[in-house]
């Protein structure tokens, strides 16, 4: 079976899937959007990691002389590659998790510290089960008071300082309040944005943190010359956006959005009708006027969805909006309002990297094919067809490792646990209609492109359909075939 299934696999099935594609969770056209809407950050600009451990070491300084934390905790250095996004922190029991879309712990990936946590004392800690009740220890957004997910790309520095400070208190037996330690540990983080440390570092280099500004630029330019709309709202402040933009678009940026939303206060934007806009003069100064109109060039302040959409009458699916994070950008829009939505993923260009080697092929359809085989093996009950099920499962258990561990030694993909999508895969296919690695993955994409998700087969179904083999279009562009478009 096994030689069975490595034959199986075509020569050139590997490097098969794209990292600069666009992936369609619902059918959308891109000739029906009329309006592109933008977040800033991590969705037009997009950062270097280099940014994570500047804000580990500034949060971990601030714990030390501000917060008086040990000073042993300075010998903590960012370790990156420890945490991905998407993960849940339980605040009373100190434990980093991934949770998959039926709300279990995947076992193996609970962390107190820098730690793994037995299996055993996971389960037993949620008496008896692997299963987490989010929705009494959670809300919506994943922050509920005894449960928080992680969602945005700066909550990696943060999750790797929490385990840092717990390894470091239970390596020298401190006794600590666990709800005060992620108080001031997620204090010290926000410290670094809400003081502006973080923007300063950015303006001071923009060469260093920001990436790809030049893509950025070219498709700004050439949604504007197909006669598309642009506007941005973001939560960050209008200076240094502003920088930002001049640095990867030129000083005329304005000239190409019809609305730019600055400090929009993301999520209560979309939720909350009662913040009126403000206006914003050249130089940033806040006027005291009533907004009637939003035009453009103008630069606004605060203000809600509800306002944005009587005002400007964007509604509906001619608008496609751009962001980064699942609930501050993209969920709102989504359930109430009805605007299509892009969801920017930059972990994709890692993990398709790693989905098409060699070495990822061969275990993961191996391990399916084993699976496969004890399904229909199981009935056999003697002993010695006992023994060499016990085997396979065993065998599978170590593929299954081993195939986790190519993305992530502690956590795995981002995307999937063993035999599940992963939490935020689920929020990420309920979310958004598109998704990709980075917002210049549109330009691989004529501006009248359809995206058509694959069919893939529910499980009463036979997955019969062939007809993405058959037309050379695994619903992903081969890389060859995308070079001519840009
Ligand atoms: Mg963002």
């Amino acid at each position: 079976m096994k030689k069975l299934v490595y034959d199986l696999l075509p020569p050139g099935v590997c490097n098969l899937l794209n990292p600069a594609a666009i992936y369609a969770n619902n059918e959308i056209s891109l000739g029906d959007v009329e309006i592109y809407g933008f977040d800033y950050d991590y969705t037009l600009a997009q950062y270097s990691n280099l940014l994570h451990s500047m804000i580990f070491n500034t949060a971990r300084d601030i714990l030390i002389e501000q917060y008086k934390y040990p000073e042993g905790l300075g010998k903590y250095d960012y370790i990156p590659g420890f945490a991905i996004r998407g993960l849940h922190y339980d605040v009373k029991k100190s434990l980093l998790m991934k949770i998959d879309a039926f709300h279990y712990v995947q076992l193996g990936t609970a962390y107190r510290g820098l730690r793994p946590v037995p299996d055993e004392e996971v389960i037993e800690l949620y008496g008896g089960t692997q299963h987490i009740p989010l929705y009494q220890m959670s809300d919506f957004y994943g922050k509920g008071p005894s449960l928080k997910q992680f969602m945005d790309i700066f909550s990696l520095p943060e999750m790797t300082l929490l385990s840092s400070v717990i390894d470091y208190f239970l390596a020298h037996g401190i006794e600590f309040d666990q709800i005060h330690l992620y108080k001031d540990i997620s204090d010290a983080i926000k410290d670094v944005h809400v003081k502006g440390m973080m923007y300063q570092w950015i303006e001071k280099d923009m060469e260093k943190y920001i990436l790809h500004g030049d893509e950025t630029y070219a498709v700004l330019n050439r949604l504007v010359n197909h006669n598309k709309k642009l506007f941005l709202i973001t939560n960050s402040p209008f200076s240094f956006v502003d920088k930002g933009m001049k640095h990867m678009v030129g000083k005329n940026w304005r000239d190409l959005f019809d609305m730019v939303i600055v400090q929009a206060d993301k999520p209560n934007f979309f939720t909350d009708r009662r913040k009126p806009f403000r206006k914003l003069d050249d130089k940033g100064s806040l006027q005291w006027d009533k907004i009637s109109q939003l035009e453009k060039g103008k630069i606004y302040k605060e203000g809600n969805l509800f306002d944005f959409l009587r005002l400007t009458g964007w509604r509906g699916s001619k608008v496609l909006y751009f962001g980064d994070h699942l609930y501050s950008d993209l969920a709102d829009l989504m359930l109430r309002h009805g605007w299509r939505t892009g969801a920017i993923v930059p972990e994709l260009e890692t993990e398709i990297r790693i989905i098409n080697t060699e070495q990822y092929m061969h275990s993961l359809t191996w391990q399916q094919a084993l699976t496969g085989l004890l399904e229909r093996m199981q009935m056999h009950q003697d002993a010695e067809s006992k023994q060499v099920l016990l085997e396979w499962m065993q065998e599978r258990q170590e593929i299954r490792s081993l195939t986790k561990n190519l993305f992530n030694p502690q956590f795995g993909s981002i995307f999937r646990t063993f035999h599940n999508p992963t939490y935020f895969s689920r929020r990420l296919v309920r979310f958004s209609d598109i998704y990709m690695a980075s917002i210049s993955c549109l330009l691989n994409y004529d501006v009248n492109f359809t995206f058509y998700p694959r069919r893939t087969p529910l499980q009463h179904e036979a997955p019969l359909w062939m007809d993405q083999l058959c037309t050379g279009c695994m619903k992903t562009p081969f890389l060859e075939e995308m070079v001519h478009i840009r």
